[in-house]
């Protein structure tokens, strides 16, 4: 399995800091607490995976720090220098905390990296610093508590943005810290209508693809892309929580 249509979680490539259909009524949610000021300053993104989550969250990042006027635009405007910084890819004032290769944790060192990324003068004045965490659930206890002390008492100007499946497995003092926003899954006509836009298979297969992963699109389009080794993962899942009783 190569990956290549994994729910992508590296760069900051936010296709001009759009979201996903399905995710529009919290996208405008969180676009008319930007134009309130009323911007929590640590979010809790929770919900399924391979539902474009990261590219949620990318999205938001992009939003709160393009330099247009919000009461003109919905999305970042894609024309001035912080949006130019997100077309590369990379952003100064946006820092990923995510586990290390080979490792499943975050460790206590990276979450110690983010108050001097808060600290670093950032390119743009009275700029927003903005870590996205993921997935919260890779925090250990230490880690969690290290970033605990971060979101009681931000070391400057930051916006901390946490994605999770469920809030469950966090420490409820993370938990009650963070704005708690549930992340829609889509329903299936909606896979249904994205996977045709991104794919070229005939309406049967997307169909066949689209049932076997009615909520989770991007599963759905590696089915689709990837051929038999990833329709046989899919269906391995499906058999585990259905011997486990889920
Ligand atoms: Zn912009």
């Amino acid at each position: 399995m190569n990956g290549m249509t994994n729910e992508p979680t590296g760069n900051l490539t936010s296709a001009g800091g759009s979201h996903y259909p399905w995710h529009s009524p919290t996208w405008q949610q969180i676009v008319n607490q930007q134009r309130r000021g009323r911007l929590a300053h640590a979010y809790l993104f929770t919900g399924l995976p391979d539902t474009g989550r990261h590219q949620f969250v990318i999205s938001v990042a992009h939003y709160v720090l393009c330099e247009a006027d919000k009461s003109a635009h919905n999305e970042a405007c894609g024309q001035c220098r912080q949006c130019l910084l997100f077309a590369k890819g990379y952003h100064p004032d946006v820092l990923q905390v995510q586990p290390e290769d080979g490792s499943r944790a975050i460790k206590i060192d990276q979450v110690r990296q983010i108050a001097d990324h808060v600290q670093q003068t950032s390119n743009q004045a009275s700029a927003t610093k903005v870590i996205i965490i993921q997935p919260a659930e890779a925090l250990g206890t230490a880690a969690a508590n290290s970033l605990l002390k971060s979101l009681e008492e931000p070391p400057g100007k930051a916006l901390f943005l946490l994605i999770a499946d469920s809030g469950d497995r966090l420490l409820a003092t993370i938990r009650s810290r963070c704005q708690n926003v549930s992340l829609p899954s889509p329903s299936f006509s909606d896979t249904q209508a994205w996977l045709a836009t991104m794919s070229a298979a005939d309406s049967d297969t997307l169909a066949s693809a689209a049932a076997l992963a009615p909520q989770q699109p991007f599963a759905a389009l590696r089915m689709l892309e990837e051929g038999v080794p990833a329709w046989r993962e899919i269906l391995t899942e499906k058999l585990t929580s259905l011997r486990q009783g889920e």
